[in-house]
């Protein structure tokens, strides 16, 4: 018998009769490649990192990475997960072996999860051959994927190339924007501006949004109404960014974490994932979905639990342009 206090309980059970968790955003790719001798480098900066496993990278095989996948997906599979997209790379190091190994994944377990990829673009969109390997990837992925921070001083030129192509394969776009906390990142406005541009309205949606909160109030508020007339919608990954390192700006007082207790009432669609798991980015993130929407609600002090629901499962559905 469930115990009126136990909340936990009483989501669960609301996220299964609403047809299981919805994980939105995930690297499985990589996930699983950390070591213990390795945790030295899980300290250098998201930058660094971008390239740190190039050579890691160039020597794995389309086995290799089939494998991590597959353990990834039964990981999420055993707690309830019914619908996963990942992002896996597709760039001049990496080429077509992660596309191979999701194919495969998504073959052997398409009875068990409805699965979806997105093509991340860790070497950015304009380097010649990253853009030849863009241009592989997004044929084959259902979704187009971005990281604009990448090619740095040039995201406006990153979001021409991504969210043009996602309008010309009909595909919708989820977008790696604000990520480090700070007000000098204004990603997400460039975003919903390059959607209207695009005219892209409802097909597009960024990934942490982290330093919106950073922002002014005005600042804020003023977004949301654009990212709702513009229909950009927004997954959150809590567990990704709650780790942000201690800085002396001075910001306004906020944790980092997307801020859903402003944004669900102001009518934006925001969806879960785990994002990075036990990889270079993330040594100690293992997936669990209750733990990234326990740290969303405790982080922001949201106890909506029709709306907590939602963002575990409909909402899931929404961004991925499933309903
Ligand atoms: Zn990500």
């Amino acid at each position: 018998m469930q115990n009126s206090w136990d909340l936990k309980a009483h989501l669960l059970k609301e996220i299964v009769a609403k047809g299981g968790w919805v994980s939105a955003h995930n690297h499985l790719d990589k996930a699983y490649l950390i070591k213990t001798e390795d945790l030295e480098l899980a300290y250098v900066s998201l930058q660094e990192k971008w390239d740190l496993i190039d050579e890691l990278k160039q020597k794995q095989t389309v086995d290799e990475i089939y494998d991590r996948m597959a353990f990834g997906v039964e990981q999420q599979i055993a707690q309830g997960v019914t619908v996963l997209c990942t992002f896996i790379d597709v760039d001049p190091l990496i080429q077509d072996k992660s596309m191979r190994a999701a194919e495969r994944v998504r073959e052997h377990y398409k009875s068990q999860i409805k699965l979806l990829f997105a093509n991340q673009t860790v070497k950015g969109v304009l380097d010649q051959k990253a853009r030849e390997w863009f241009d592989k990837g997004a044929e084959f992925v259902d979704i187009i994927g971005g990281l604009p921070g990448k090619d740095l001083g040039y995201e406006a030129e990153h979001l021409d190339i991504l969210l043009s192509t996602a309008k010309k394969y009909g595909k919708m776009a989820h977008v790696h924007v604000d990520q480090f906390n700070t007000p000098k990142e204004q990603e997400t406005a460039l975003l919903v501006q390059k959607t209207i541009e695009h005219q892209m309205q409802g097909r597009v949606v960024g990934v942490h949004g982290i330093s919106i909160a950073a922002q002014p109030q005005a600042t804020r508020q003023k977004l949301y109404r654009e990212m709702k007339e513009a229909g950009v919608m927004m997954i959150a990954c809590p567990t990704a960014w709650i780790d942000h390192r201690r800085r002396e700006d001075l910001v306004p007082s906020h944790n980092s974490v997307t801020p859903v207790d402003e944004m669900i009432p102001a009518g934006i669609t925001v969806a879960l994932g785990p994002d990075n798991i036990a990889d270079y980015y993330k040594p100690f993130t293992d997936g669990d979905m209750w733990t990234e929407l326990r740290f969303l609600l405790e982080a922001c002090h949201y106890y909506d639990l029709e709306q907590l629901v939602k963002i575990a499962t409909s909402n899931g559905r929404q961004v991925l342009g499933l309903i």
